[in-house]
């Protein structure tokens, strides 16, 4: 039955990932895949998590199930992140958030939800965007169109272009944004430009999907929720998928929540059943350990102040390198302009190299890229910059 099968082809990330693995150059770098890396180049648990790890060893009980939407200690620390405390989806709950492995669950959750109750949408994602989003939404047997986002000349967003795009785009259809730190340029809209979006998203009638996978990444964990805070002085409808996969990095334990906004109370506890419908179908409920690790840390001031400083440390380390690259590659002759890499916000940038130059950097010199010319900047350290920019003088003068 399976003799007809045809190989997949590799996932063009995760794959990557697979080829450097096995690369014996002993000067290999990794520049592909968004895992944060510290100066040595490692990716260690956080001290707040290990600290939160101890004291859910001494106090667990049970290993019983969790409900379908996971624990209320843990979706309520979830909404003050997203929202702020005493925010109007808060007070009026207007909110409700169920816990999901990761924020590709998230996604996937919100994907089933979409089909089952907005049948006819098409979802529109950035043009570029994360790799698998088109194949997140298109397994459920969803439309993916994509909008206008990134002006390759000028690396910069084409922000009319943006409004032009999405101003075609019909009322009752989804609009994925990324809430900071896009994914792959690095290029987020100003709040004027949120501002902005969110007044079309309302003129237009056309339901926002905020993908907000790198909060606090960008300029910190109150600043990267403003575009999500703005839509929502403007709109009364919204789904959020989160993830805490890079701010804590728990990549490994799949944490993150699925949250949808409705206009009453009523609306939303309507719209939640449904979605605790999509879960029960799909993986039940969900995994304890990395939203318990969560939980703690959110809502233990010592842990958090902690944890808040860890995440500070993780990005400013990213800003340095990103500095640190566009000196080292001028200070290596290389007379293209890469100043836009220390503008840009987050674990990417989209280097604006070719695929040939992605491919001679990784054939030559053992250096892993994305093919689209993504960079993982969190793979940059003192000690690899050298080498690195030294590399890519040599393949940009070819
Ligand atoms: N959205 C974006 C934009 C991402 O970059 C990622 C992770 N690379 C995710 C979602 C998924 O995160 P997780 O690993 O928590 O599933």
């Amino acid at each position: 039955m399976f003799e007809n099968i045809q190989v997949a082809p590799a996932d063009p990330i995760l794959g990557l990932n697979d080829a450097y693995r096995n690369d014996p150059n002993p000067n290999k770098i990794n520049l592909g895949v968004g895992v944060y890396k510290d100066e040595l180049g490692a990716t260690p648990i956080l001290k707040s998590v290990k600290q939160a790890e101890e004291r859910l060893v001494e106090t667990e009980k049970t290993k019983s199930y969790l409900s379908i939407e996971g624990t209320e200690a843990y979706r309520n620390a979830v909404q003050e992140l997203l929202f702020g405390a005493d925010h109007d989806v808060i007070t009026k709950q207007r909110a409700h958030t169920a816990q999901s492995p990761g924020g590709t669950g998230a996604l996937r959750i919100a994907a089933e939800f979409i089909k089952k109750h907005m049948p006819g949408a098409t979802v529109w994602v950035s043009n570029p965007t994360w790799a698998n989003h088109q194949a997140i939404f298109q397994s459920v047997g969803l439309e993916v169109g994509s909008y206008a986002y990134y002006d390759a000349a000028s690396k910069s967003l084409d922000f009319e272009a943006m409004l032009a795009s999405l101003s075609q785009v019909p009322a009752g259809d989804v609009v994925l944004f990324h809430g900071c730190c896009h994914n792959p340029t690095g290029i987020d809209p100003t709040t004027e430009q949120w501002a902005q979006l969110a007044k079309l998203c309302s003129k237009q009638g056309f339901l926002p999907l905020f993908d907000f996978a790198y909060q606090g990444f960008g300029s910190g964990l109150e600043e990267d929720a403003a575009g999500l805070r703005v839509f929502l002085d403007q709109v009364q409808e919204m789904l959020i998928a989160n993830s805490f996969s890079k701010n804590f990095g728990l990549y490994n334990e799949r944490v993150g929540a699925i949250t949808v906004i409705c206009e009453t109370a009523e609306h939303a506890d309507a719209a939640f059943s449904q979605v605790k419908r999509c879960i029960r179908a799909n993986y039940s409920n969900p995994p304890s350990h990395g939203a318990a690790v969560v939980t703690e840390v959110l809502t233990n001031p010592q842990l958090r102040s902690l944890w808040e400083m860890e995440l500070q440390a993780m990005r400013t380390r990213i800003h340095e390198m990103r500095s640190l690259f566009v000196s080292t590659l001028r200070a290596k002759g290389v007379e293209q302009d890469f100043s836009f890499i220390s503008q840009q916000n987050g674990m990417f940038s989209f280097s604006g190299l070719n695929p040939d130059q992605v491919a001679q950097l990784r054939q030559e010199f053992g250096i892993y890229i994305v093919g689209s010319g993504r960079i993982s900047v969190a793979g940059m350290t003192k000690d690899n910059m050298e080498p690195l920019c030294e590399a890519i003088a040599k393949v940009l003068a070819n």
